[in-house]
């Protein structure tokens, strides 16, 4: 890079009368354009920041405040990252939340120079860098999709919930979604979703509940104008961008997913600045046709983040087994994003069922995938202009893979049946365009560098113009070479050498101690002395020069060469983007497949038999991350246990439809409960369970909540998160959902709780009629089994030897005789003398309990249905009539005391 030579001269004192040089005044007119972003102001070899720009940025990143010179009369902060290591510190700045708008020089400083010693180089933002619009592999997490999301809120009437449309691109990849969902299930999509950063007109953008939704869901919120959400522009673009007079094709969109798309696409636009990313046909993601999980139930289950925050330890890492990063992002999104579509699962299914078959078909086509870069990113990047050589090399590479695993499919197809899914698959990696690999392999060199800038990715052999560059550049440089053998034996210094900076170009050095040489006749004719160093002393020649220039003219017109084919390729793999990108999707989805295959034989998992029944009956289940952590940490062996349900619509089968699980601390119930509804979400996404055996009647929603954690954060208790949880299932659950919950009323008095706990448990059997898994530290509770036809006891077993317990870890039909706390204490630890005290005071306790016993609950209390119907109220007409019938002013004190005790024998009859 050139160094901003006119720039330097604005270092001078040369200022605007009023104190302002005249670069400051370009830094503060492009700032002033971008206030909300951190400017990177580029000079050289430099991106340097000004003012609290600097400040904010040398604290972010560790590096240091300097100052350059005086605006209005103040030292102006500055701190600076050099080009080459910008990737790295965007990257800390992105992660922080923050903004970046990158301002480049848009001219050569020579030209600057033409227009005044005083003139400015010209610069530009060529780009804003937000959370949202990363494309670069530095910055971006290669096994997971980078959404930016545009929220926008459907006009609704005073009584209607609101319904929001939510449009979602990953411009590293041209993924393009859209969704709408109610008010209540807003923070669910935007777990499922997971947005880098989220879109949204200012009105949303100020509301508090927004923020705070945005904030829960990890999402750097930006406000944007409410014109961009304007659904006739959305549809006009998209329709543009796609090239299709109707859209009808992809999907049926309302004016609110367009308004939103609109907003999404807008924005893309501003924050690079013209550029237009790359579009895949949009997706249309019903509510109806996926399995809604809220965003609780997502955090409690650790689906795709574990409990940490991070990928290890979650559902997602204990499944993956793909060995594509792009394999691995369509692994996530099936395993966000479960299906309630039979059909659709079952083709799932088939898929991973066969190939789980065929090992040897599995290997090889795990094997040729391993050497399928990544496609879609690599196209996203062409697409942009930020591609590089490297990029192209794997659209080539990309293209030969597909070819090779369709060969392999097809192969296999024809002799043994290929599941439809599959198939669909093969026939889309044979439709990769041979001809644009043709035309890589060609052009590309074998090894070839990470930019453009520097030449070298054409194939020598290509282009013959550009092979004679090369070689009149290449042997002009062996001529240097050889130049430096002719001087040193025509001036007889041994040690002379022929060395390039970029100040004197080629140049002659010898040391001190031999310069008066060269500076002598008859050498004086042939060496020009340039430079005299403490050890070295430098000449140049006519003939260096002249072979200098030739090598510069003759390297920047094979540049000038190579980036024309580079362009030329960009173009043909551009045509031919739409048969790209569907072998894109086509390589990600075979290695899900290929993975849960893998997976399912590596773990036993079985394909799950799943259809429209209520039924949940599972054989021996597994919990996916337990096991694999007792097996890596050879601990011990997971022991599996049945499960069997029968939620409310199907009453012809006797499961009950909720089981009460109690049993001792650490007996392994939170275990079980979260095993069956991973169960539930593996199966429905399309993958085999960890299970001897599921049949699966499939479930609209998933609940799973344990009792007691806290939100301080939002200034909400412990009891209070589990009630606003727990109110949430009672209201939304419904005769097809699965519903979990560990210890519901546990934050609060006893009495309370149990209340809490024994009302919720009969009111999902009665009136949600849900499948339930209830876990509860409530003995009492168990008697429910008694009164309620479809809710069963069940035990986690554990063993007494010796006043130690024994966790067995099996399940079993029944109630627990007690709770063992203090045998759990003592494995903890407690001293003995507290544990002591402790049996004694329980002894006491139970004693001279007076908490109504199991039996006696079932006799007295009314169902739950009696329990809910109107309370007779206390009746206030016959206070308000009496006491319109006073007046006070006129009574006498006897009269007022008489008053008063009617009216407190009114309220009491009422008592
Ligand atoms: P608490 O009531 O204290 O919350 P809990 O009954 O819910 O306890 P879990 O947390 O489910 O108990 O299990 C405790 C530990 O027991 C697990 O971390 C696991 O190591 C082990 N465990 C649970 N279930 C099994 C199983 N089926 N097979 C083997 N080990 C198990």
């Amino acid at each position: 890079m050139k160094s901003d030579t006119a720039d330097e001269k604005t270092r001078s004192p040369s200022r605007a009368p009023d104190g302002v040089t005249p670069m400051m005044a370009q830094f503060l007119e492009i700032k002033a354009a971008n206030a909300d972003s951190l400017l990177f102001y580029r000079m050289g070899d430099f991106y340097e920041m000004f003012f609290e720009d600097a400040s904010v940025a040398s604290r972010a990143l560790g590096i240091a405040l300097t100052k350059r010179g005086k605006h209005l009369g103040e030292d102006i902060p500055m701190c600076g990252v050099p080009v080459h290591a910008a990737d790295d510190y965007l990257q800390k700045l992105i992660s922080l939340g923050l903004r970046v708008a990158v301002c480049e020089q848009t001219e050569d400083p020579a030209e600057a120079k033409k227009r005044g010693s005083k003139a400015v180089v010209r610069r530009d933002v060529v780009r804003l860098v937000t959370p949202g619009t990363l494309t670069e592999e530095s910055l971006l997490d290669a096994r997971a999709h980078n959404f930016l999301t545009a929220l926008f809120r459907e006009p609704h009437g005073e009584a209607a919930e609101p319904r929001f449309a939510l449009a979602s691109i990953d411009i590293s990849t041209g993924e393009l979604i859209a969704a709408t969902c109610r008010l209540t299930d807003l923070p669910g999509e935007l777990a499922r979703i997971r947005p880098g950063e989220l879109l949204a007109g200012e009105d949303l953008a100020d509301d508090d509940a927004i923020r705070n939704l945005v904030k829960d869901a990890g999402a750097a919120l930006t406000s944007c104008p409410r014109a961009h959400f304007d659904s006739t522009r959305g549809e006009r673009a998209l329709k543009d961008r796609l090239g299709v007079a109707a859209l009808d094709a992809f999907g049926d969109f309302s004016r609110a997913e367009l308004a939103a798309l609109a907003g999404l696409l807008t924005y893309v636009e501003l924050t690079q600045v013209g550029r237009a990313p790359l579009l895949r046909p949009p997706r249309k993601e019903s509510a109806d046709r996926l399995l809604l999980i809220d965003a609780a139930t997502r955090v409690n289950l650790e689906l795709v983040r574990s409990n940490q925050g991070t990928r290890a330890g979650s559902l997602l890492a204990a499944i993956d087994r793909t060995v594509t990063a792009a394999g691995a992002r369509e692994l996530t999104n099936r395993l966000s994003s479960p299906l309630t579509d039979g059909a659709m699962v079952n083709a799932r299914l088939d898929a991973v069922g066969y190939l789980a078959d065929e090992p040897r078909l599995r290997q090889d086509l795990r094997d040729a995938l391993k050497t399928a870069p990544d496609l879609a990113r690599a196209l996203a990047r062409l697409a942009f202009g930020r591609g590089t050589p490297r990029d192209l090399g794997a659209v080539n590479a990309a293209i030969g893979a597909a070819h090779e695993l369709a060969v392999r499919l097809l192969g296999a197809g024809e002799a043994l049946g290929l599941p439809r899914e599959l198939m669909g698959i093969a026939e889309r990696l044979a439709q990769a365009p041979s001809e644009v690999a043709a035309s890589l392999s060609a052009a590309l060199a074998d090894d070839l560098p990470v930019n453009t800038r520097d030449g070298g990715f054409v194939r020598s052999g290509f282009d013959s113009d550009l092979d004679e560059l090369r070689a009149l550049r290449d042997g002009s440089r062996k001529v240097i070479a050889g130049l430096q053998a002719t001087y040193a034996e025509a001036a007889g210094i041994k040690s002379l050498k022929v060395r390039h900076n970029n100040v004197l170009g080629y140049f002659v050095e010898v040391t001190a101690l031999h310069a008066p040489t060269l500076m002598a006749t008859p050498h004086t004719e042939k060496f020009i002395h340039r430079q005299t160093l403490a050890n070295a002393v430098r000449f140049s020649t006519t003939e260096l020069a002249e072979l200098e220039s030739r090598i510069t003219s003759a390297a920047e017109r094979a540049l000038a060469l190579e980036l024309e084919v580079f362009a030329k390729l960009t173009g043909e793999v551009m045509d031919a983007e739409r048969s790209l990108s569907s072998a894109s999707a086509a390589l990600a989805e075979l290695d899900s497949y290929a993975g849960l295959a893998e997976l399912a034989v590596e773990q036993r998992h079985v394909r799950p038999r799943v259809d429209d029944s209520a039924v949940f009956a599972i054989e021996e289940g597994r919990h996916p991350m337990v096991e694999q952590t007792l097996r890596r940490e050879q601990s011990a062996d997971f022991i599996g246990n049945d499960c069997n349900l029968c939620g409310g619509v199907d009453d012809g089968n006797d499961a009950p439809s909720a089981l009460l699980v109690t049993g001792p601390n650490m007996g392994g119930k939170s275990t079980f409960l979260r095993q069956n509804a991973l169960i539930v979400v593996l199966a429905q996404a399309g993958a085999f369970v960890p299970a001897k055996a599921a049949h699966i009647g499939l479930v609209d929603r998933l609940f799973s909540r344990v009792g007691a954690a806290d939100d301080l954060a939002r200034g909400r208790s412990t009891f209070m998160v589990e009630m606003v949880e727990t109110a949430a299932i009672l209201n939304q659950a419904t005769p097809r959902s699965f519903v979990v919950l560990d210890e519901i009323g546990r934050g609060t008095a006893t009495f309370d709780g149990l209340s809490i706990a024994w009302a919720a448990l009969e009111y999902l059997h009665e009136v949600n009629r849900s499948r339930v898994l209830f876990a509860t530290h409530y003995h009492e509770l168990t008697a429910l089994a008694d009164r309620l036809p479809h809710v069963a006891n069940a035990t986690v077993e554990v063993k007494e030897w010796r006043e130690e317990i024994v966790f067995l870890y099996r399940v079993k039909m029944g109630a627990a005789d007690r709770s063992y706390g203090i045998h759990v204490a003592k494995l903890a630890g407690l001293p003995a003398s507290v544990l002591d005290r402790a049996g004694a005071v329980l002894a006491e306790l139970e004693k001279a309990d007076g908490r109504p016993k199991p039996a006696d609950l079932a006799g007295d209390l009314p169902l739950f249905q009696a329990a809910a119907a109107p309370r007779p109220e206390t009746s206030p007409s016959k206070l308000k009539e009496a006491l319109r019938s006073y007046s006070p002013d006129g009574m006498t004190p006897k009269e007022a005391i008489e008053a008063l005790y009617r009216l407190k024998a009114l309220v009491e009859d009422d008592a």
